[in-house]
């Protein structure tokens, strides 16, 4: 089966999509993406991911290429046509093409949209999520809009790749004065000694996470405590428990920080249950 991307409005064979080299994004990351989970053939939080991407593109002045609804169409479109089961949806949409020049183009220049789409494994998203995670924390070294969704990832990158280099699958970045404010790609949560949900609350420091947002909700729902503060590195050692958040990952139990452990240093009931109940509520209502 061919893989096909969707660039500039046209699918296209993966291995012969491409963009201008004088691309925006490509070189001054002057653009935004998002990604969404497919489950079952169907995007999850489809709308909530589009109304982020145009959140995104408003607050770094760029044009949107389509409408939502036409937007929303081609998501769907590259789930079939890629035939995805289980997978992801990557969207990214560039300033555009001009002559390389800081400020924004004088002329009128088309964004840049390109989509493409991918399996993932769920059992081996299951087998982790039952294993648990190790973190590694490190100083948030990223730039001042961390709620706006660019691709100016490079701090998150090396972030990244330290933790991997150190067997660790996220890392918790720290801000200056010690509390956590986020994964790598994630966003961090703790149930603390008292058993409430902790995870930090929405500023220029985060990204406001979809997968965060539901998490909060659901949580809500359920009447659990719930309290959107920072925590620092030793109560979240201290906590009951800790974990992750995005769309790729569901909700992943966090077991071990730095090579310490989390409570017992495995996976906790509170953690399993959002994770179970985060993917049935979205098994039946879909976007
Ligand atoms: N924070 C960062 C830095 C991320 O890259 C992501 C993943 N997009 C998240 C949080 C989680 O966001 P979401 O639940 O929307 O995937």
């Amino acid at each position: 089966m061919t893989r096909i991307a969707f660039v500039n409005g046209r699918y296209v064979p993966f291995a012969q999509a491409c963009v201008h080299v004088e691309d925006r994004g490509l070189q001054f990351a002057d653009s935004v993406y998002e990604v969404c989970a497919v489950s079952d053939g169907l995007a999850l939080e489809r709308d909530a991911h589009l109304a982020r991407l145009e959140r995104s593109l408003i607050e770094l002045e760029q044009g949107s290429p389509m409408s939502r609804l036409a937007m929303a169409g081609h998501i769907d479109r590259m789930i079939s046509l890629n035939r995805i089961r289980n997978g992801i949806v990557y969207i990214q949409v560039t300033r555009g093409v001009a002559r390389r020049d800081h400020p924004f183009p004088v002329q009128t220049v088309h964004p840049t949209l390109i989509m493409t789409a991918r399996r993932t494994d769920p059992v081996r998203a299951s087998e982790m999520a039952a294993r648990g995670i190790a973190v590694k924390t490190m100083p948030d070294i990223r730039w001042g809009r961390c709620d706006i969704k660019t691709t100016a990832l490079v701090a998150n990158v090396l972030a990244k790749q330290e933790a991997r280099a150190s067997g660790a699958y996220e890392a918790w970045l720290v801000d200056e004065a010690g509390l956590v404010t986020e994964g790598a790609s994630s966003n961090a949560w703790i149930v603390d000694s008292e058993g409430a949900l902790v995870t930090r609350s929405l500023s220029h420091d985060i990204l406001p996470g979809i997968t965060r947002a539901s998490i909060l909700a659901l949580a809500r729902e359920r009447q659990m405590a719930v309290v959107e503060r920072a925590f620092t590195v030793e109560e979240a050692l201290c906590a009951r428990e800790a974990f992750i958040t995005s769309a790729g990952a569901f909700v992943m139990p966090v077991v071990a920080i730095d090579g310490r452990p989390v409570g017992p240093g495995v996976p906790g009931p509170v953690a399993s249950s959002l994770r179970r109940d985060y993917i049935r509520s979205h098994m039946q209502t879909k976007n």
